[in-house]
């Protein structure tokens, strides 16, 4: 199959609709990251997705809505207040789970009782689902454990001849994926960490839980995709954790006794280290919206300049640190150096 990229225009998202009503799949723009999207009710439609990322079946996908109202066929039931608060929340990087209703296909849940829900804020996005008349069951456009894609080459990169399409949004601005949030248990819970923070979210919710697996790796988390190795590169990766003069000395050390190393450390580290296209910055420790921005697409850049091994300054685990570094351990198979 030719893998078609279509630019955003009105003209096209028709066509693109076309495309999924008939059960095809086509990768679509999001602020988080770009999602492999299929008719969530189609079962058919939905199965094509696993097999163009190579998902295991047991990894339940997310269904992206256009508008508030279209979750009330697909949920059992919606509190009034969690309503109201979504309202303020959506569009946006935050995923709901919630009791599912008839509606929703196994295939979607992957046979769970609930099913996770989100509204993305691309309004091109969300316009095509709105032609398409049917929520979209989308993961990551990324063959499975793979950097997730952030821009539409990334996507070509490892679905071209997978899937019909893919709409060219540009880049995606935040970079790693929405928080997923619990709705269905009380006190409401934290399944995968996100731009949405615990503490923003407190805000809204009041308590707010983290699932025990975020902290402990030997709990088995609830979300079935946390258990995979996930976001990997085909180079090694490595993250140093410590006082910043200690990690940079230690990743100075092993960069000078071994070849084909990639490093990347935020911006006010880069000038200990050699001018080299294999160092990166990841912006500033005190804002790290630009490390999420550049991360995958960081990873994938090394691995087009053949790196080995990547060696990573790790933050702090708290706020969204804890979201960045939920990646982090995942793509270095939890490779985590403590630099005392
Ligand atoms: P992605 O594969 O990148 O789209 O991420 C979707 C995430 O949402 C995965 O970690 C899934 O396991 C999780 N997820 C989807 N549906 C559910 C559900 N019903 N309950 C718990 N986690 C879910
Ligand atoms: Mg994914």
């Amino acid at each position: 199959m030719e893998t078609k990229v279509y630019k955003q225009k009105d003209d096209n998202l028709k066509e693109l609709a076309e495309i999924l009503k008939a059960g095809g799949l086509v990768a679509i723009p999001t602020e988080t990251v770009y999602g492999l999207a299929a008719d969530g009710l189609n079962p058919e439609a939905v199965k094509k997705i696993f097999t163009a990322k190579n998902r295991p079946m047991d990894n339940p996908l997310i269904l992206h809505i256009f508008e508030i109202d279209q979750i009330y066929d697909l949920v059992e039931n919606l509190d009034p207040v969690y309503a109201d608060i979504l309202s303020k929340l959506w569009p946006g990087p935050l995923t709901v789970i919630l009791k599912k209703s008839s509606l929703i296909p196994d295939e979607v849940s992957a046979g769970l009782d609930t099913v996770a829900i989100r509204m993305p804020d691309k309004k091109l996005t969300r316009d095509l689902i709105s032609l398409a008349g049917s929520p979209l069951a989308a993961p990551s456009a990324n063959i499975s454990g793979r950097p997730s894609p952030t821009s539409a080459k990334a996507v070509l990169a490892d679905m071209n001849g997978r899937i019909e399409a893919i709409l060219d949004g540009g880049d995606s601005k935040i970079g790693i994926e929405s928080t997923v949030l619990d709705l269905s248990v009380s006190p409401v819970k934290i399944l995968r960490p996100g731009y949405y923070t615990q503490e923003i979210l407190e805000e809204y919710f009041g308590q707010v839980d983290l699932d025990l697996a975020l902290k402990d790796k030997d709990q088995t988390p609830k979300s079935p995709g946390q258990k995979y190795k996930h976001y990997s590169p085909r180079a090694k990766v490595v993250v140093f954790m410590g006082d910043d003069d200690k990690v940079v000395n230690e990743i100075k050390k092993i960069s000078q006794d071994q070849e084909n190393i990639g490093i990347m450390v935020f911006e006010d580290q880069v000038h200990k280290f050699p001018e080299s296209e294999k160092v990166i910055s990841m912006g500033s420790k005190d804002d790290l919206s630009e490390m999420a921005h550049m991360l995958f697409e960081s990873f994938r850049d090394m691995d087009e300049k053949q790196v080995e091994t990547i060696l990573v300054q790790g933050v702090e685990e708290k706020g969204f640190g804890l979201s960045i570094m939920n990646r982090l351990n995942k793509a270095a198979g939890n490779n985590i150096k403590y630099i005392i």
